[in-house]
């Protein structure tokens, strides 16, 4: 995976430079969590399996396609840089 395209931006609510970006790891193993859970229900009621395949893959694929997120260590305010801006200095 290529993390490095993003563009770290002073916090926009308290101007700090003191910012990361948020690891989508998380988002990601939630939604893969999801899907487990899922899967292992429609063992018990079979059904359910037509909910957990569409809804896994939309959960996983979001979560994947996520814009990145910066998080102010300072304020804990996150927000999404403009990816759009391109070059300023
Ligand atoms: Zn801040």
């Amino acid at each position: 995976m290529v993390e490095s395209g993003i563009k770290r931006e002073p916090c926009p609510k308290c101007g700090s430079r003191n910012v990361e970006p948020v690891d989508r790891k998380g988002e990601m193993l939630s939604a893969i969590g999801t899907t487990v859970v899922g899967f292992l229900l429609s063992l018990v009621f079979a059904p359910v399996l037509i909910l957990v395949i569409p809804a896994g893959i939309y959960l996983i694929y979001t979560a994947y396609t996520l814009p990145p997120t910066l998080n102010c260590l300072d304020c804990r305010k996150r927000w999404r840089p403009s990816a759009a801006a391109s070059g300023e200095g």
